[in-house]
Order: structure tokens, then C-alpha cells, then sequence
């Protein structure tokens, strides 16, 4: 027996955006001009019912492919139920993580900043009365400045700038440094074409290790570096708990990927450490070279909180199974 079914405006409707993609059609040419949508591609299965329902409009279904359509659409409901999936919590309850406003460019001061230095004057620091402003950035003078925030755990960002023309060679041209906690050196010195010892030369930590690459710009130009410091721990011996680590950015180039310090980092002898407070200073070094620093900036950085509330488990549905180790 011959189903003659025609369909009413709303089923018409809802079908419509499909019906010219991929069954069968009055128009020959229109399967041409309109490729399959991927998805028929994966599922076969949506394909042929789309396809009957394009036989069903057309009016050409007979009852035994109505019936093979109709548990078709029964089984199709039924896949379509997601199956219960098994999830795994770890138990912790996180603090939410602190809100914090970036700059309008990553080199901007974000909102929770520290600003050593915008450009205008040399507040920030102590010893600075020989370092001069210049056109936004302060230049080096006699004596080395340390800043009046005192810091642990911290992200810097900092310029600077190598004197231009350049002169000397070495560790004569262009040497400051930026010491985090006022005593671990992180090299500044101009190291375009100018050869030192690598484990001197920009980006290094001064006798412990060089950079990993040398992504120095040229005299006159501004380079950056981005700071990430994990400040030493003590213990009350006065031993070390846990070294200092550092990650380096050099004009957006990694440069010390998460370095474990040996210590301080003198000219004339191994580093060692020696106990010394949760904060300290960020030093910058007068070598007797007038090199520029603008766009001075500090975060204190502090690791995700969060309690162990209960042991981790996997929850599926309303059954959850503690995990032992
Ligand atoms: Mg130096």
C-alpha cells in the first residue's frame, strides 16, 4: 500500500535547511553545485534519514519504509541520549584566583604593579642622586640604586637601553645588571656584536650560566627583559631550604628557562648563599656605563590557593568512588 503523505507547512519549515544539501532533489544539478555537508560524511545514518525525509515530502514512502524510518528516528533518539560519563575531581577547593587588569599593551604595568619607574622621576629608589632623566628613561650614574619595595617571589618587567655609539669592548660596554633581592645578578651589558665570556655577556646569571640565546638588539634600541624570580628559602639554621629559581625573557625570546641559582653571584668567588630575609631589593648597577632603563615594573606573585577539602574521587551519576592514592 502506497503512504501518500503530505506534509504540513511547519515539518516543511523545519526541514527546508537541509533539503538542498544532500538528498534526493528535483534538481539534478543542485547535488552538483552543493557539496554534502561534512557531517553527512561522518554519519551515514543522519545522511539516509534526511534522505527518506526528502522521499517523505516527495511523497514516494511506502508503509514499510515509513515503519523503517519511524524506529530509525526511535533508535537515533535513543544514541542521541549522552551516555553518563565518568568524571574525575580532585577534591581541592581552589580560591578564586585574583582579578587583575592588564595593561593595554603585556609591556604596561598590569593593575596590581609595582612601578618603579614611569618616566618621570627616580622616587622609587635609593641612591639615585647621581642618575640623571633623560627623555623618559634614567641613565646611569655613580652608584648603584636599589629600589624602596623590598620583594620576594616576583615577576619584573624592565628596558633598557645600550649607549649609543658604542664604546668599549667586553664587559666594558654597556655593563649594568639587574640584582633581584639586590644580590643575584642578572646581566645587563651590550652584547650585540661584542664578544665576552658567555656566562658574562647579556641575559646571563652573572658566572653561573649564559642565556640560551643571545637576542640582544642593538645599541640605541630597547630591549626588554621579563622576569620570573622564585625567591631562596632559609631555614632557621640559617641553611637553605629551597634555591632560587629564574625564568628570563629577552625581547620576548626565553633566554633562562626556570634556573636553579648556586647562589650570589660575585666576580671573585663561587657563588654561595648566605641567609638573608623573605624580601629584598631590585638593584641596578652602575659599572661606570651610561645605560638607560625605563618602564620599570613589579609583581609579587603568589601561588593558586586552595584546600585539600576531601580525597580525590570519580563521580558518575550520583556515585562517586574515593581514589586512595
Ligand atoms: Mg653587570
Amino acid at each position: 500500500m502506497v503512504v501518500c503523505y503530505k506534509p504540513g507547512a511547519l515539518s516543511l519549515l523545519s526541514v527546508l535547511p537541509f533539503y538542498q544539501l544532500d538528498f534526493p532533489t528535483r534538481d539534478p544539478l543542485l547535488k552538483e553545485r552543493t557539496p554534502p555537508m561534512p557531517m553527512f560524511e561522518r554519519y551515514p545514518f543522519a545522511a539516509r534519514l534526511f534522505r527518506s525525509m526528502g522521499q517523505l515530502l516527495s511523497g514516494d514512502l511506502t508503509s514499510p519504509k515509513l515503519l523503517a524510518m519511524a524506529s530509525g528516528l526511535f533508535g537515533a533518539a535513543v544514541a542521541m541520549v549522552p551516555a553518563q560519563a565518568q568524571e574525575y575531581l580532585n577534591g581541592i577547593e581552589w580560591k578564586a584566583p585574583a582579578l587583575v587588569t592588564p595593561g593595554k599593551t603585556n609591556d604596561a604595568a598590569p593593575s596590581d604593579a609595582v612601578v618603579l619607574f614611569d618616566g618621570k622621576d627616580l622616587s622609587h629608589w635609593k641612591g639615585a642622586g647621581a642618575w640623571k632623566i633623560e627623555d623618559g628613561a634614567m641613565v646611569a650614574g655613580r652608584g648603584s640604586i636599589t629600589s624602596v619595595d623590598e620583594f620576594g617571589d616576583c615577576q619584573v618587567h624592565i628596558e633598557w637601553s645600550a649607549a649609543t655609539p658604542a664604546k668599549g669592548n667586553g664587559q666594558g660596554r654597556s655593563n649594568s645588571g639587574v640584582f633581584l633581592m639586590g644580590i643575584y645578578e642578572l646581566q645587563v651589558l651590550d652584547s650585540f656584536e661584542n664578544p665576552t665570556y658567555f656566562d658574562g655577556q647579556a641575559g646571563s646569571i652573572y658566572k653561573q650560566t649564559p642565556p640560551m640565546a643571545n637576542a640582544m638588539r642593538k645599541p640605541g634600541e630597547w630591549n626588554t627583559y621579563d622576569i620570573f624570580w622564585t625567591a631562596p628559602r632559609f631555614n632557621a639554621d640559617n641553611s637553605l631550604k629551597s634555591p632560587a629559581y629564574i625564568t628570563v625573557m629577552h625581547n620576548g625570546v626565553l633566554i633562562q628557562n626556570h634556573f636553579e641559582l648556586k647562589g650570589d653571584t660575585p666576580f671573585n668567588r663561587p657563588p654561595k648563599y648566605n641567609k638573608h630575609g623573605d624580601k629584598g631589593p631590585i638593584s641596578l648597577q652602575d659599572h661606570g656605563d651610561p645605560v638607560r632603563f625605563r618602564n620599570i615594573w613589579v609583581r609579587p606573585i603568589v601561588p593558586a590557593e586552595g584546600k585539600q577539602a576531601r580525597k580525590p574521587f570519580l563521580r558518575n551519576g550520583d556515585k562517586e568512588t574515593p581514589i586512595d592514592n
